[in-house]
């Protein structure tokens, strides 16, 4: 089955950010990570929803709440702009993570997120 819709790179891209998410998560705190394993994640290729085309990662609050990446968006911006591309993955994470914590994007912007 071939993906019409995104490059032939995009499974890995998926792959690789999911072995940095889990290695993002192991070096957490205790804390956080125990938080952090409570929280459901989706990595996909790009948010298709109108006005999404940038949009690098998101938030869900629900009975599970969900962290979704995009990560094929994230691999493209740092491709662009010559950053690396796992971090960007790491910094995404941890942004939602924070608005998972409660803080806002003022917060999350004084943390470097
Ligand atoms: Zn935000």
């Amino acid at each position: 089955m071939t993906d019409n819709g995104d490059p032939e790179s995009s499974n890995d891209t998926v792959a690789t950010a999911r072995k940095t998410l889990y290695a993002l998560i192991a070096r957490l705190p205790d804390e956080l990570r125990a938080e952090a394993v409570r929280v459901g994640y989706d990595l996909r290729k790009r948010c298709t929803e109108s006005g999404g085309e940038k949009t690098l990662g998101d938030y869900a609050r629900g009975t599970v709440p969900v962290i979704t990446l995009y990560v094929e968006t994230i691999r493209e911006e740092c491709v662009e702009q010559g950053s690396d591309s796992q971090r960007e993955i790491e910094i995404t994470y941890l942004h939602e993570f924070g608005h998972h914590l409660g803080l806002d994007e003022g917060d999350l912007v004084k943390r470097g997120l």
